[in-house]
Protein backbone atom coordinates (compact mmCIF):
# COMPACT_ATOMS: atom_id res chain seq x y z
CA UNK A 1 0.00 0.00 0.00
CA UNK A 2 1.92 3.37 -0.84
CA UNK A 3 1.78 6.36 1.64
CA UNK A 4 -0.80 8.40 -0.16
CA UNK A 5 -3.25 6.06 -0.07
CA UNK A 6 -3.30 5.99 3.76
CA UNK A 7 -3.64 9.57 4.21
CA UNK A 8 -7.10 10.50 5.40
CA UNK A 9 -9.02 12.70 3.08
CA UNK A 10 -9.02 16.79 3.00
CA UNK A 11 -12.50 16.76 3.51
CA UNK A 12 -15.94 14.40 4.01
CA UNK A 13 -19.22 14.66 2.88
CA UNK A 14 -21.56 14.17 5.99
CA UNK A 15 -24.69 12.15 4.85
CA UNK A 16 -28.18 14.22 4.91
CA UNK A 17 -30.34 13.66 7.86
CA UNK A 18 -33.53 14.99 9.49
CA UNK A 19 -33.42 16.57 12.45
CA UNK A 20 -36.01 16.61 15.32
CA UNK A 21 -37.32 20.03 16.61
CA UNK A 22 -36.61 20.35 20.38
CA UNK A 23 -38.96 23.14 20.93
CA UNK A 24 -40.49 26.25 19.50
CA UNK A 25 -39.91 29.94 21.50
CA UNK A 26 -40.12 33.77 21.21
CA UNK A 27 -36.63 34.44 21.67
CA UNK A 28 -33.62 32.60 21.33
CA UNK A 29 -30.33 33.41 23.31
CA UNK A 30 -26.90 31.77 22.08
CA UNK A 31 -24.79 32.27 25.06
CA UNK A 32 -25.52 32.40 29.06
CA UNK A 33 -22.47 34.22 29.77
CA UNK A 34 -21.95 38.19 30.83
CA UNK A 35 -24.07 39.28 28.12
CA UNK A 36 -27.06 36.51 27.47
CA UNK A 37 -28.82 36.38 31.11
CA UNK A 38 -29.20 40.15 30.57
CA UNK A 39 -30.68 39.53 26.99
CA UNK A 40 -32.70 36.87 28.44
CA UNK A 41 -34.21 38.25 31.55
CA UNK A 42 -35.16 41.01 29.80
CA UNK A 43 -37.34 39.71 26.72
CA UNK A 44 -38.62 37.09 29.78
CA UNK A 45 -39.73 40.18 32.00
CA UNK A 46 -41.69 41.71 28.54
CA UNK A 47 -44.02 38.35 28.68
CA UNK A 48 -42.08 36.52 26.00
CA UNK A 49 -41.14 32.92 25.85
CA UNK A 50 -37.04 32.70 25.92
CA UNK A 51 -35.06 29.98 25.68
CA UNK A 52 -31.46 30.23 26.65
CA UNK A 53 -28.24 27.82 24.95
CA UNK A 54 -25.41 27.86 27.03
CA UNK A 55 -22.35 24.94 26.52
CA UNK A 56 -21.18 25.31 29.69
CA UNK A 57 -22.57 24.18 33.16
CA UNK A 58 -23.29 27.25 34.82
CA UNK A 59 -24.13 30.89 33.88
CA UNK A 60 -22.07 34.16 33.44
CA UNK A 61 -18.98 33.08 30.32
CA UNK A 62 -15.79 35.51 31.53
CA UNK A 63 -17.62 37.14 34.82
CA UNK A 64 -17.78 34.27 36.65
CA UNK A 65 -16.18 31.03 35.25
CA UNK A 66 -13.56 33.64 33.71
CA UNK A 67 -13.15 34.70 37.18
CA UNK A 68 -13.33 38.22 36.01
CA UNK A 69 -16.01 39.59 38.47
CA UNK A 70 -15.57 42.78 38.12
CA UNK A 71 -17.17 45.15 36.10
CA UNK A 72 -14.68 47.93 35.08
CA UNK A 73 -16.25 51.08 34.80
CA UNK A 74 -19.58 51.94 36.80
CA UNK A 75 -22.71 50.12 36.83
CA UNK A 76 -25.37 53.28 35.88
CA UNK A 77 -28.95 51.56 36.23
CA UNK A 78 -31.12 48.89 34.64
CA UNK A 79 -30.73 45.40 34.97
CA UNK A 80 -27.04 45.94 35.90
CA UNK A 81 -27.46 47.85 38.06
CA UNK A 82 -30.69 45.74 39.68
CA UNK A 83 -28.27 42.66 39.24
CA UNK A 84 -25.16 43.97 41.21
CA UNK A 85 -27.71 45.26 44.35
CA UNK A 86 -29.33 42.10 44.95
CA UNK A 87 -25.15 40.07 44.92
CA UNK A 88 -24.70 43.40 47.46
CA UNK A 89 -27.45 42.50 48.97
CA UNK A 90 -26.57 38.47 49.49
CA UNK A 91 -22.65 39.79 50.62
CA UNK A 92 -21.94 38.56 46.86
CA UNK A 93 -20.65 42.26 46.32
CA UNK A 94 -19.09 45.16 47.82
CA UNK A 95 -19.30 48.69 47.71
CA UNK A 96 -18.48 50.54 44.17
CA UNK A 97 -14.94 52.37 44.57
CA UNK A 98 -13.02 55.12 42.89
CA UNK A 99 -9.79 53.73 41.61
CA UNK A 100 -6.59 56.15 40.63
CA UNK A 101 -5.47 55.53 37.14
CA UNK A 102 -2.76 57.76 35.05
CA UNK A 103 -5.84 59.82 34.03
CA UNK A 104 -7.06 60.72 37.38
CA UNK A 105 -10.14 58.59 38.60
CA UNK A 106 -12.61 56.04 37.47
CA UNK A 107 -15.28 54.36 39.10
CA UNK A 108 -15.33 50.58 39.33
CA UNK A 109 -18.13 48.39 40.03
CA UNK A 110 -17.30 45.98 43.06
CA UNK A 111 -16.75 42.85 42.38
CA UNK A 112 -18.74 40.26 43.00
CA UNK A 113 -18.48 36.67 44.29
CA UNK A 114 -18.56 34.81 40.98
CA UNK A 115 -19.98 31.55 42.64
CA UNK A 116 -22.72 33.80 44.29
CA UNK A 117 -23.45 35.47 40.71
CA UNK A 118 -23.79 32.15 38.87
CA UNK A 119 -26.68 30.89 41.23
CA UNK A 120 -28.32 34.94 41.40
CA UNK A 121 -28.36 34.86 37.76
CA UNK A 122 -29.98 31.34 36.92
CA UNK A 123 -32.62 32.04 39.77
CA UNK A 124 -33.63 35.49 38.47
CA UNK A 125 -33.37 33.33 35.01
CA UNK A 126 -35.76 31.02 36.45
CA UNK A 127 -38.11 33.47 38.32
CA UNK A 128 -38.35 35.11 35.16
CA UNK A 129 -39.60 31.93 32.72
CA UNK A 130 -36.13 31.35 30.79
CA UNK A 131 -35.85 27.76 29.84
CA UNK A 132 -31.87 27.84 30.58
CA UNK A 133 -30.42 24.63 28.17
CA UNK A 134 -27.19 23.60 29.72
CA UNK A 135 -24.22 21.41 28.37
CA UNK A 136 -25.87 22.52 25.00
CA UNK A 137 -23.95 24.00 21.53
CA UNK A 138 -25.57 25.71 19.12
CA UNK A 139 -23.46 24.89 16.13
CA UNK A 140 -25.87 26.63 13.30
CA UNK A 141 -28.41 29.36 12.45
CA UNK A 142 -31.46 27.77 10.76
CA UNK A 143 -32.42 30.33 8.02
CA UNK A 144 -35.07 30.63 5.32
CA UNK A 145 -33.33 32.90 2.85
CA UNK A 146 -31.63 35.64 4.58
CA UNK A 147 -34.15 35.76 7.45
CA UNK A 148 -33.22 33.32 10.87
CA UNK A 149 -35.41 30.70 11.61
CA UNK A 150 -33.99 29.10 14.53
CA UNK A 151 -30.45 27.20 15.41
CA UNK A 152 -29.91 23.80 15.66
CA UNK A 153 -28.38 22.35 18.78
CA UNK A 154 -26.22 19.96 19.80
CA UNK A 155 -26.23 17.86 23.26
CA UNK A 156 -25.52 14.02 24.13
CA UNK A 157 -28.98 13.47 22.77
CA UNK A 158 -27.68 14.82 19.46
CA UNK A 159 -28.52 17.44 16.91
CA UNK A 160 -32.04 18.85 17.51
CA UNK A 161 -33.69 22.20 16.30
CA UNK A 162 -35.49 25.06 18.28
CA UNK A 163 -37.47 27.49 16.06
CA UNK A 164 -37.41 30.78 17.65
CA UNK A 165 -38.95 34.18 15.90
CA UNK A 166 -35.68 36.62 16.85
CA UNK A 167 -32.21 35.57 18.00
CA UNK A 168 -30.02 37.22 20.21
CA UNK A 169 -26.07 36.10 18.99
CA UNK A 170 -24.39 36.40 22.81
CA UNK A 171 -21.79 34.11 22.05
CA UNK A 172 -18.78 36.64 22.38
CA UNK A 173 -17.71 35.36 19.19
CA UNK A 174 -20.60 35.83 17.03
CA UNK A 175 -21.11 32.41 15.98
CA UNK A 176 -24.79 32.41 14.89
CA UNK A 177 -24.49 36.30 12.86
CA UNK A 178 -21.30 35.11 10.88
CA UNK A 179 -23.12 31.28 9.94
CA UNK A 180 -25.77 33.33 8.95
CA UNK A 181 -23.36 35.44 6.81
CA UNK A 182 -23.27 38.65 8.47
CA UNK A 183 -20.40 40.46 7.72
CA UNK A 184 -17.58 41.07 10.13
CA UNK A 185 -13.90 41.76 10.71
CA UNK A 186 -11.44 39.88 13.11
CA UNK A 187 -9.87 42.16 15.44
CA UNK A 188 -8.17 45.61 14.31
CA UNK A 189 -8.16 43.93 10.55
CA UNK A 190 -7.43 40.30 10.20
CA UNK A 191 -4.99 37.94 12.18
CA UNK A 192 -4.46 37.03 15.28
CA UNK A 193 -1.95 39.62 15.72
CA UNK A 194 -4.44 42.68 15.67
CA UNK A 195 -6.31 41.06 18.38
CA UNK A 196 -5.88 41.84 21.76
CA UNK A 197 -3.99 39.44 23.71
CA UNK A 198 -5.87 36.31 26.06
CA UNK A 199 -5.31 35.42 29.32
CA UNK A 200 -6.24 33.35 32.11
CA UNK A 201 -7.27 34.40 35.56
CA UNK A 202 -6.58 32.48 38.70
CA UNK A 203 -7.10 32.75 42.48
CA UNK A 204 -4.65 32.67 45.25
CA UNK A 205 -5.69 31.98 49.28
CA UNK A 206 -3.39 32.65 52.19
CA UNK A 207 -3.04 36.29 51.47
CA UNK A 208 -2.30 38.52 54.39
CA UNK A 209 -4.53 40.96 52.46
CA UNK A 210 -3.76 43.91 55.23
CA UNK A 211 -0.10 43.85 54.95
CA UNK A 212 -0.22 44.02 51.37
CA UNK A 213 -2.60 47.03 51.05
CA UNK A 214 -0.12 48.52 53.81
CA UNK A 215 3.39 47.51 51.36
CA UNK A 216 1.01 49.20 48.12
CA UNK A 217 0.65 52.29 50.15
CA UNK A 218 4.17 52.79 50.05
CA UNK A 219 5.42 51.49 46.68
CA UNK A 220 5.45 53.48 43.10
CA UNK A 221 5.30 50.16 41.61
CA UNK A 222 1.39 49.94 41.84
CA UNK A 223 0.41 53.35 39.97
CA UNK A 224 -3.17 52.38 39.50
CA UNK A 225 -5.08 51.83 42.55
CA UNK A 226 -7.38 51.49 45.10
CA UNK A 227 -6.98 50.85 48.50
CA UNK A 228 -9.78 50.82 50.80
CA UNK A 229 -9.63 52.95 53.91
CA UNK A 230 -10.68 49.73 56.41
CA UNK A 231 -9.44 46.21 56.73
CA UNK A 232 -13.32 45.58 56.33
CA UNK A 233 -12.96 47.42 53.00
CA UNK A 234 -10.39 44.67 51.67
CA UNK A 235 -12.91 42.32 51.29
CA UNK A 236 -13.93 43.45 47.99
CA UNK A 237 -12.37 46.52 47.78
CA UNK A 238 -8.35 45.93 46.83
CA UNK A 239 -7.65 46.49 43.37
CA UNK A 240 -3.71 47.07 42.14
CA UNK A 241 -2.27 47.58 38.93
CA UNK A 242 1.63 47.57 38.14
CA UNK A 243 4.02 45.29 39.48
CA UNK A 244 6.38 46.61 36.27
CA UNK A 245 9.98 47.04 37.92
CA UNK A 246 9.91 44.30 40.46
CA UNK A 247 8.42 42.36 37.83
CA UNK A 248 10.95 43.02 35.39
CA UNK A 249 13.92 42.60 38.18
CA UNK A 250 12.81 39.41 38.78
CA UNK A 251 12.12 37.63 35.56
CA UNK A 252 15.93 38.88 35.15
CA UNK A 253 17.08 37.12 38.06
CA UNK A 254 15.13 33.90 37.78
CA UNK A 255 15.53 33.80 33.95
CA UNK A 256 11.73 33.21 33.98
CA UNK A 257 10.17 34.76 30.90
CA UNK A 258 6.46 35.86 31.49
CA UNK A 259 4.89 37.60 28.72
CA UNK A 260 3.23 40.78 30.70
CA UNK A 261 4.67 43.81 31.67
CA UNK A 262 2.06 44.05 34.64
CA UNK A 263 -0.17 42.46 36.52
CA UNK A 264 -3.31 43.39 38.06
CA UNK A 265 -4.80 41.86 41.96
CA UNK A 266 -8.38 42.57 42.91
CA UNK A 267 -10.05 40.88 45.67
CA UNK A 268 -13.60 39.54 45.85
CA UNK A 269 -15.06 37.86 49.03
CA UNK A 270 -11.76 38.12 50.64
CA UNK A 271 -10.33 36.25 47.74
CA UNK A 272 -7.42 37.68 45.61
CA UNK A 273 -7.94 36.92 41.77
CA UNK A 274 -4.97 37.58 39.79
CA UNK A 275 -4.67 38.65 36.17
CA UNK A 276 -0.86 38.15 35.33
CA UNK A 277 -1.08 36.17 32.29
CA UNK A 278 -0.91 36.77 28.15
CA UNK A 279 -0.41 34.81 25.05
CA UNK A 280 -0.31 37.07 21.75
CA UNK A 281 -1.16 36.13 18.20
CA UNK A 282 -3.44 32.87 18.99
CA UNK A 283 -5.96 32.30 16.47
CA UNK A 284 -8.34 30.84 18.96
CA UNK A 285 -10.91 29.23 16.21
CA UNK A 286 -7.90 26.87 15.98
CA UNK A 287 -8.17 24.26 18.23
CA UNK A 288 -4.37 23.33 18.65
CA UNK A 289 -3.43 26.78 18.62
CA UNK A 290 -6.03 27.50 21.78
CA UNK A 291 -4.98 24.10 23.74
CA UNK A 292 -1.46 25.67 23.08
CA UNK A 293 -2.10 29.00 25.25
CA UNK A 294 -3.85 27.34 27.68
CA UNK A 295 -0.66 25.21 28.13
CA UNK A 296 1.04 28.29 28.30
CA UNK A 297 -1.17 30.08 30.61
CA UNK A 298 -0.31 27.49 32.83
CA UNK A 299 3.14 27.93 32.85
CA UNK A 300 2.70 31.63 33.65
CA UNK A 301 0.52 30.72 36.03
CA UNK A 302 3.35 29.30 38.11
CA UNK A 303 5.91 31.76 37.19
CA UNK A 304 3.03 34.65 38.55
CA UNK A 305 2.51 32.95 42.12
CA UNK A 306 5.98 31.84 42.48
CA UNK A 307 6.97 35.97 41.52
CA UNK A 308 3.85 37.28 43.87
CA UNK A 309 5.16 34.75 46.70
CA UNK A 310 8.77 35.72 46.53
CA UNK A 311 8.72 39.48 45.67
CA UNK A 312 5.09 41.30 47.19
CA UNK A 313 4.55 41.33 50.78
CA UNK A 314 1.49 39.55 52.07
CA UNK A 315 1.93 37.05 49.66
CA UNK A 316 4.40 34.61 51.68
CA UNK A 317 2.12 31.54 52.14
CA UNK A 318 -0.04 32.01 49.55
CA UNK A 319 -0.71 29.15 47.62
CA UNK A 320 -3.03 28.62 44.11
CA UNK A 321 -6.57 28.24 44.95
CA UNK A 322 -8.56 28.06 41.73
CA UNK A 323 -7.84 28.53 37.61
CA UNK A 324 -10.56 29.74 35.74
CA UNK A 325 -11.57 26.26 33.84
CA UNK A 326 -11.58 28.68 30.37
CA UNK A 327 -9.43 30.79 28.32
CA UNK A 328 -10.17 34.48 28.68
CA UNK A 329 -10.41 35.34 25.12
CA UNK A 330 -10.50 39.78 25.23
CA UNK A 331 -11.45 39.70 20.98
CA UNK A 332 -12.45 37.88 17.59
CA UNK A 333 -14.93 38.80 15.65
CA UNK A 334 -16.80 42.44 15.48
CA UNK A 335 -19.44 42.32 13.38
CA UNK A 336 -20.49 45.04 10.99
CA UNK A 337 -23.88 46.15 11.65
CA UNK A 338 -25.69 49.12 10.42
CA UNK A 339 -23.77 51.41 12.59
CA UNK A 340 -19.85 50.92 14.22
CA UNK A 341 -18.69 52.47 17.15
CA UNK A 342 -15.74 54.13 16.16
CA UNK A 343 -12.98 54.40 19.01
CA UNK A 344 -13.66 58.07 18.02
CA UNK A 345 -17.07 57.70 19.26
CA UNK A 346 -15.89 55.76 22.34
CA UNK A 347 -13.64 58.44 23.36
CA UNK A 348 -15.75 61.60 22.51
CA UNK A 349 -19.10 60.34 23.83
CA UNK A 350 -21.00 60.90 20.37
CA UNK A 351 -24.88 61.39 20.79
CA UNK A 352 -27.07 58.57 19.60
CA UNK A 353 -30.59 59.62 18.67
CA UNK A 354 -30.85 55.82 18.80
CA UNK A 355 -28.88 55.39 21.78
CA UNK A 356 -29.36 52.18 24.23
CA UNK A 357 -27.18 52.68 26.89
CA UNK A 358 -24.77 55.35 28.48
CA UNK A 359 -21.76 53.16 29.19
CA UNK A 360 -19.35 54.55 32.05
CA UNK A 361 -16.58 51.41 31.82
CA UNK A 362 -13.05 52.49 31.17
CA UNK A 363 -11.12 52.32 28.46
CA UNK A 364 -8.91 49.59 28.67
CA UNK A 365 -6.75 48.05 25.83
CA UNK A 366 -3.44 45.16 26.01
CA UNK A 367 -1.99 46.10 23.12
CA UNK A 368 -1.91 42.82 20.60
CA UNK A 369 2.08 43.11 20.25
CA UNK A 370 2.12 42.89 24.00
CA UNK A 371 3.40 46.37 25.12
CA UNK A 372 1.31 47.36 28.58
CA UNK A 373 -1.80 47.92 29.54
CA UNK A 374 -3.42 51.37 28.70
CA UNK A 375 -6.67 51.91 31.55
CA UNK A 376 -8.46 55.01 31.42
CA UNK A 377 -10.98 56.57 32.84
CA UNK A 378 -13.08 58.52 30.64
CA UNK A 379 -16.97 60.09 30.20
CA UNK A 380 -19.83 58.29 29.53
CA UNK A 381 -20.16 57.15 25.93
CA UNK A 382 -23.28 55.92 24.14
CA UNK A 383 -24.34 53.07 22.15
CA UNK A 384 -26.27 52.97 18.85
CA UNK A 385 -29.44 50.73 18.64
CA UNK A 386 -27.63 50.02 15.17
CA UNK A 387 -24.80 48.33 16.59
CA UNK A 388 -26.77 45.72 17.35
CA UNK A 389 -28.16 45.11 13.93
CA UNK A 390 -25.75 42.84 11.47
CA UNK A 391 -26.04 43.78 7.96
CA UNK A 392 -27.62 40.81 5.88
CA UNK A 393 -29.07 39.11 8.20
CA UNK A 394 -32.69 39.40 9.66
CA UNK A 395 -34.06 38.64 12.94
CA UNK A 396 -30.69 37.85 14.65
CA UNK A 397 -29.46 40.57 16.92
CA UNK A 398 -26.08 40.88 18.65
CA UNK A 399 -25.03 41.82 21.96
CA UNK A 400 -21.70 41.49 24.10
CA UNK A 401 -18.06 41.77 23.27
CA UNK A 402 -18.89 40.89 19.37
CA UNK A 403 -21.22 44.21 18.82
CA UNK A 404 -20.11 46.78 15.29
CA UNK A 405 -17.80 48.29 16.87
CA UNK A 406 -14.01 48.90 15.78
CA UNK A 407 -10.62 47.79 17.50
CA UNK A 408 -10.19 50.89 19.24
CA UNK A 409 -14.09 51.26 20.76
CA UNK A 410 -14.05 47.78 21.80
CA UNK A 411 -11.48 48.51 24.09
CA UNK A 412 -14.76 50.09 26.19
CA UNK A 413 -17.27 48.18 24.82
CA UNK A 414 -16.15 45.05 25.67
CA UNK A 415 -15.70 45.78 28.77
CA UNK A 416 -18.67 43.56 31.43
CA UNK A 417 -20.99 47.30 31.92
CA UNK A 418 -21.46 47.53 28.12
CA UNK A 419 -21.74 44.07 27.17
CA UNK A 420 -25.13 43.81 29.99
CA UNK A 421 -26.11 46.79 29.05
CA UNK A 422 -26.28 45.25 25.05
CA UNK A 423 -27.39 42.16 26.63
CA UNK A 424 -30.43 44.00 28.08
CA UNK A 425 -31.42 45.96 25.21
CA UNK A 426 -31.18 43.50 23.10
CA UNK A 427 -33.87 41.31 25.30
CA UNK A 428 -35.83 44.43 25.38
CA UNK A 429 -36.23 45.40 21.37
CA UNK A 430 -37.00 41.46 20.27
CA UNK A 431 -39.61 41.81 22.57
CA UNK A 432 -41.09 44.72 21.12
CA UNK A 433 -40.67 43.60 17.68
CA UNK A 434 -42.76 40.69 18.13
CA UNK A 435 -44.99 42.65 20.34
CA UNK A 436 -45.34 45.00 17.18
CA UNK A 437 -44.83 42.61 14.79
CA UNK A 438 -42.40 43.80 12.76
CA UNK A 439 -38.50 42.99 12.24
CA UNK A 440 -36.04 43.60 14.39
CA UNK A 441 -34.34 46.12 11.86
CA UNK A 442 -37.90 48.26 12.00
CA UNK A 443 -38.20 47.96 15.51
CA UNK A 444 -39.81 51.57 16.83
CA UNK A 445 -36.23 52.60 18.90
CA UNK A 446 -38.36 55.28 20.60
CA UNK A 447 -40.16 52.31 22.41
CA UNK A 448 -37.53 50.57 22.87
CA UNK A 449 -35.72 53.20 24.77
CA UNK A 450 -39.22 53.98 26.55
CA UNK A 451 -39.02 50.81 28.47
CA UNK A 452 -35.30 51.02 28.98
CA UNK A 453 -36.46 54.35 30.71
CA UNK A 454 -38.49 52.43 32.58
CA UNK A 455 -36.08 50.56 34.14
CA UNK A 456 -33.68 53.02 34.98
CA UNK A 457 -31.32 53.12 32.60
CA UNK A 458 -29.34 56.06 31.57
CA UNK A 459 -29.29 56.81 28.00
CA UNK A 460 -27.29 59.50 26.89
CA UNK A 461 -24.15 60.85 28.55
CA UNK A 462 -24.81 63.49 30.19
CA UNK A 463 -27.44 62.20 32.21
CA UNK A 464 -24.84 59.84 33.78
CA UNK A 465 -22.63 62.08 36.80
CA UNK A 466 -19.79 60.90 38.91
CA UNK A 467 -17.75 58.13 36.93
CA UNK A 468 -14.58 59.87 37.01
C1 LIG B 1 -8.60 38.04 30.99
C2 LIG B 1 -9.71 39.02 30.83
C3 LIG B 1 -9.85 40.02 31.77
C4 LIG B 1 -10.90 40.92 31.65
N1 LIG B 1 -11.05 41.86 32.63
C5 LIG B 1 -12.16 42.63 32.63
C6 LIG B 1 -12.43 43.48 33.72
O1 LIG B 1 -11.67 43.57 34.68
N2 LIG B 1 -13.58 44.22 33.67
C7 LIG B 1 -14.44 44.17 32.61
O2 LIG B 1 -15.46 44.87 32.64
N3 LIG B 1 -14.20 43.36 31.56
C8 LIG B 1 -13.09 42.59 31.55
N4 LIG B 1 -12.85 41.75 30.51
C9 LIG B 1 -13.78 41.76 29.35
C10 LIG B 1 -15.09 41.06 29.65
O3 LIG B 1 -14.94 40.10 30.67
C11 LIG B 1 -15.65 40.36 28.41
O4 LIG B 1 -15.51 41.14 27.25
C12 LIG B 1 -17.11 40.04 28.63
O5 LIG B 1 -17.27 39.28 29.80
C13 LIG B 1 -17.68 39.34 27.42
O6 LIG B 1 -19.03 39.03 27.65
P1 LIG B 1 -19.80 38.15 26.58
O7 LIG B 1 -21.13 37.85 27.16
O8 LIG B 1 -19.71 38.79 25.26
O9 LIG B 1 -18.93 36.82 26.51
P2 LIG B 1 -18.80 35.64 27.58
O10 LIG B 1 -18.91 36.13 28.97
O11 LIG B 1 -17.60 34.89 27.18
O12 LIG B 1 -20.09 34.78 27.30
C14 LIG B 1 -20.28 34.04 26.10
C15 LIG B 1 -21.04 32.79 26.50
O13 LIG B 1 -21.51 32.14 25.35
C16 LIG B 1 -21.26 30.75 25.47
N5 LIG B 1 -21.16 30.26 24.11
C17 LIG B 1 -20.30 30.67 23.15
N6 LIG B 1 -20.53 30.05 22.00
C18 LIG B 1 -21.58 29.21 22.23
C19 LIG B 1 -22.28 28.30 21.41
N7 LIG B 1 -21.96 28.15 20.12
N8 LIG B 1 -23.29 27.59 21.96
C20 LIG B 1 -23.61 27.75 23.27
N9 LIG B 1 -22.97 28.60 24.09
C21 LIG B 1 -21.98 29.33 23.56
C22 LIG B 1 -19.98 30.67 26.27
O14 LIG B 1 -19.83 29.42 26.88
C23 LIG B 1 -20.15 31.82 27.25
O15 LIG B 1 -20.79 31.42 28.44
C24 LIG B 1 -11.79 40.84 30.56
C25 LIG B 1 -11.65 39.84 29.61
C26 LIG B 1 -10.62 38.93 29.74
C27 LIG B 1 -10.50 37.83 28.74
Amino acid sequence: MTQAMNQAPKTITEPARETPLLMETDVIVVGGGTTGPFAAISAARQGKRVVMIERFGSLGGNLTLGLNTKPSGALVGGLPLEVWNLARSAGGAGDDYMAVVKTGGVKIASPCDPELMKMLLTRLCAEAGVQILFETVVSTPVLEGDTVKGVIVESKTGRQFIAGQVVIDCSADADIATRAGAPFVMGAGGEARTMQPVSMYFTMDRVDLVRLAEWAKTTDDVPARAIPATPEGLDYGLWLTGFNQSLRSWQEKTGIQLQRDNITLKTADGRMYVNGTRVTDVDVFDPVQFTAAVLECYRQIEGVARYLREMIPGFENARIEAIAPVLGVRETRHIIGEYTLSGKDSVEGTHFDDSIAADASALDIHDPKGADVDFQGLRPYEIPYRTLLPMGVEQLLVAGRCISADHAAHARSRNMPACMATGQAAGIAAAVAIDRGVNVRQVPVDVVQQKLRELGMPLHGEEVKGTM
